[in-house]
């Protein structure tokens, strides 16, 4: 690569030049001594993300250089703040040897840190999930492949709308996203932070089939089933090619390739994930959610895996029926605890793993894989007491890997240093010629006894003592008072205030002696160490299978430990669809509430598909509407309810429209918000799809907003019949079971004393009696003589304007007032009706556009 004008600056300066121009999106840290230094705008970036401070260095080429510089030992806090900030940082390491080296040492960058790719511990968090993911479309389909590199789990799939794609990037949620730089959907992409935008030729599905087939050493990609998915392919591919040039080494955990197929799925959009708070709530933090709740697991991989349950609910009923059996025999047992006890021994052996993979593993991580495979055979001695055939399985997938275990056990010291540079990772007796190189370097102590032995009494010295700093080396001490004695090939080396210190040469041949096998041991422990990932890295698949047996393991005794702690039952999964709850609970707020929680019942099924909820604010509408959500997911998760007892049939997808939250981000009203959710609703429900709809059409006229969720109710429940839960303070709505087979209306009730109101949260048949928001608002302090007013206020339009109220938009009289669902077709749609393009020319077809478009 060349770069204008390089030869006036200084070689330094070229050297970093060229190196900067090869990496222009990313921040180079360029190794300079004990410190990574920036420069020009990569220094002005750095310092403003990082608030270090920015200074100059000389000049090049006439000018100052801006300069900013981070110290190397303590780089990782650093490179955390920068990748949790989307950036991207490329590492260049002096290769070369300062000492021999004429002009600037040779440097190379070895690796770019980017915020999906990171696998450094201190740049994780250890109980979630990171990410990268490329993202393709063409034609009428999306293609998504994201990459977990610690795990090496690495995943494709083909949403083929925009609201499926929205669903998958926030289900997913990568740390990094790269996409093509054509790419027409770029508000996807926008609240992404670390986007990549990436040249099209990355994305070819012929080098896309060859990048896969070469990493996973297959002759082609049949095995795993996504030879048709070429979208998804398409994306992979250039995910992959970016994973493999930032991280510049070899990625040998990686060797499969998963298609994430729909029809597996319960299927949530991303307006549900958000509103029933699976792992995040809704203010961004991580309280009071499913996952606090749930989430009691031994080890940070457990964690990551329950949260991607969480959020991939399945229908599998012979899955989901295994998970729940291994449950059932871990809380029947109460073997959980001691399951767990074990488990806490595990750490985070999956990404340890893929740091060994990597080959950037630390000392620390094969001491801790270590003390892991030595609690396996006590795993193995508690699950042998369960037949349950899940659990059995896992077992056998964490079966005792004993060699491997003694090699450890052999090899790395118990408490080893953080990082290989400086030795002394490698146990004793490990190797033979390093214990003796290590044995010279430590002094060779007997030696030094002998020497001054012999010293003090052939110079009659009993003061004289031999001895070593690390400043001046060896020494033979004497005391001030005898340093006449000493004899003349004595050469001085160091006074004290009390003594002198010398050196004479059979010492300083000693001395080289060890300084040189100093580095002799630690240049061969590092050749050891290397060898030791030569010898773990045939057995990584092995050890992969044991970290997700473990994890799944953590998962199910979690759910036990949770299942008999908080009371939950073991849910029924029928064929019938249909929804049935005995005194369900929200598993959430149950937790928060100081008072008792009171459990409802729900029972939706074909003859009653529908419930009309009504209730004062503050009754317990939306905690009612989600728990039955949260029940209907957890069973599909595999995990024990919050009930007494639960029936529940086929469930492909939850849908929820709660809450109005205005979308300022992307310049969208509440309305406008509540509409698009509906609209997704109404496309996408099936009879099996359990919809949840909460105060539709608040956010504009009266008219309007009853006249919408009006005829959403019955479209739903006469169209597309899914369960259906409707809260909505539209009294009027009330009357739809009277009109309308399969509906029912429940409310919360509530007891009013005067102007007081107490809340019993408990649901009954029938339409509540009022809407009680003026008892609500005296509750929530709006002043005495507003709500007097207020309450005059209602008789008034309760005498005139009642009647009104009752009829939809354009004053139909109430007889009548059942909005046609499905009005009368409209002229452009008999003309289309009226078409059949098989017969028409082109010429033809374009002609009749314009006809329908005139008729518009
Ligand atoms: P609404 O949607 O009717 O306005 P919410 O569902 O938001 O009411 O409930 C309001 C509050 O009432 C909740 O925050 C919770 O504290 C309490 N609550 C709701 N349901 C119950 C219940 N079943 N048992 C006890 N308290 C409840």
């Amino acid at each position: 690569m060349t770069v204008k004008g390089l030869e006036k600056h200084t070689p330094m300066m070229q050297q970093y030049l060229r190196i900067k121009a090869e990496n222009p999106d990313t921040l180079l840290f360029y190794r300079m001594g004990d410190f990574y230094e920036l420069f020009f705008d990569d220094a002005k970036n750095a310092s403003q993300l990082l608030d270090i401070s920015l200074t100059k260095r000389g000049s090049s080429n006439g000018e100052p250089i801006p300069m900013a510089g981070v110290p190397y030992h303590a780089v990782e806090g650093y490179l955390a703040k920068l990748v949790q900030q989307g950036v991207s940082v490329a590492i260049c390491e002096q290769i070369g040897d300062p000492a021999t080296s004429k002009g600037p040492v040779e440097r190379q960058v070895v690796r770019i840190v980017t915020p999906g790719t990171v696998s450094d511990e201190a740049l994780l968090n250890e109980r979630h999930d990171n990410l990268i993911a490329a993202i393709f479309h063409s034609g009428t389909k999306f293609g998504y492949a994201t990459l977990d590199i610690t795990s090496g789990r690495f995943m494709l799939s083909e949403p083929e709308t925009e609201e499926a794609m929205q669903a998958e990037l926030q289900r997913t949620s990568p740390a990094e996203l790269l996409y093509p730089e054509d790419f027409s959907f770029l508000h996807l992409v926008e609240p992404i932070k670390g986007t990549r935008r990436r040249p099209l030729w990355e994305f070819e599905l012929e080098t896309a089939r060859q990048q896969l087939t070469m990493q996973f050493g297959t002759r082609d990609l049949v095995g795993f089933g996504v030879e048709n998915a070429e979208h998804g392919l398409c994306a992979a591919g250039c995910l992959l090619q970016y994973v493999k040039d930032t991280q510049r080494t070899a990625l040998p955990h990686i060797r499969a390739i998963t298609l994430d197929r729909k029809d597996h799925a319960v299927i949530l959009d991303a307006a549900t994930r958000r509103n029933l708070e699976l792992t995040q709530n809704l203010a961004g933090g991580f309280d009071n959610t499913l996952a606090s709740v749930l989430d009691h697991t031994a080890t940070p991989m457990g964690s990551r895996l329950l949260k991607r349950w969480l959020h991939q609910p399945i229908r599998d009923h012979q899955q989901l029926n295994g998970r729940l059996d291994a449950i059932a025999a871990f809380k029947d047992a109460g073997l959980f605890v001691d399951v767990a006890g074990n488990l806490r021994n595990m750490g985070d052996l999956e990404r340890i793993l893929a740091r060994l993979a990597l080959r950037s593993a630390r000392p620390r991580d094969l001491a801790r894989m270590r003390t892991a495979l030595q609690h396996l055979p006590e795993l193995t001695d508690i699950l042998s007491e369960l037949e349950q055939s899940r659990i059995q399985q896992l077992a056998k997938d964490a079966a005792p890997m004993d060699e491997i275990c003694e090699l450890l056990e052999r090899a790395i010291k118990e408490n080893p240093p953080v990082v290989i540079r400086d030795g002394g990772v490698l146990a004793e007796g490990y190797n033979a010629e390093l214990d003796e190189w290590r044995d010279l370097a430590d002094g060779a102590t007997r030696y030094l006894d002998e020497l001054e032995q012999r010293e003090r009494e052939h110079h009659d010295i009993d003061s004289l003592k031999v001895g070593f700093n690390q400043v001046h080396g060896f020494y033979i001490q004497v005391s001030r008072g005898q340093s006449h004695l000493v004899p003349s090939h004595y050469v001085r080396r160091q006074t004290l205030k009390n003594a002198e210190r010398y050196i004479i040469p059979e010492l300083k041949e000693h001395e080289d002696k060890v300084l040189n096998s100093k580095s002799k041991a630690l240049a061969l422990e590092k050749k050891l160490w290397e060898e030791l990932f030569d010898m773990l890295l045939p057995h990584l698949e092995q050890l992969q299978l044991i970290a997700n047996a473990l994890s799944e393991l953590d998962v199910l005794a979690n759910l036990a430990e949770r299942a008999d702690t908080l009371n939950y039952c073991r849910p029924e999964l029928c064929e019938q669809t249909g929804i049935d709850i005995t005194a369900g609970r929200h598993p959430v707020v149950e937790q928060v509430l100081s008072e008792p929680f009171i459990a409802n019942p729900i029972s939706l099924h074909r003859d009653r598909r529908m419930l009309i909820v009504t209730g004062p604010n503050m009754g317990g509408k939306s905690t009612y509407m989600r728990q039955t959500a949260l029940i209907a997911l957890m069973a599909h998760v595999g995990s024990f309810v919050p009930a007494e007892a639960v029936k529940i049939g086929p469930l492909d997808r939850i849908f929820t429209r709660i809450g109005a939250s205005d979308d300022l981000a992307s310049g969208r009203s509440t309305f406008m918000v509540e509409m698009t959710e509906t609209a997704n609703i109404l496309h996408n429900a099936t009879e099996n799809s359990l919809v949840l709809m909460d105060e539709i059409g608040r956010g504009t006229s009266t008219y309007d907003g009853l006249s919408l969720a009006w005829a959403s109710a019955e479209w739903l429940a006469e169209k597309i019949a899914a369960m259906t839960l409707f809260a909505t303070h539209y009294f009027e709505l009330t009357e739809l079971p009277s009109l309308m087979d399969g509906l029912a209306n429940v409310h919360l009730d509530a007891v009013e004393h005067g102007d007081d109101i107490a809340f019993m949260h408990a649901v009954q048949e029938g339409a509540a009696s009022k809407s009680y928001g003026l008892a609500v608002a005296s509750l929530a302090g709006v002043p005495k003589a507003v709500i007097k007013r207020a309450k005059t206020k209602l008789q008034q339009l309760e005498a005139s304007g009642h009647q009104q109220a009752v009829k939809p938009a354009g004053g139909v009289p109430k007889e009548e007032n059942q909005l046609t669902l499905i009005p009368e077709p409209s002229e452009v749609e008999e003309a289309l009706s009226n078409i059949n393009p098989d017969e028409m020319t082109p010429r033809q077809a374009l002609d009749e556009l314009y006809r329908l478009k005139a008729l518009l």
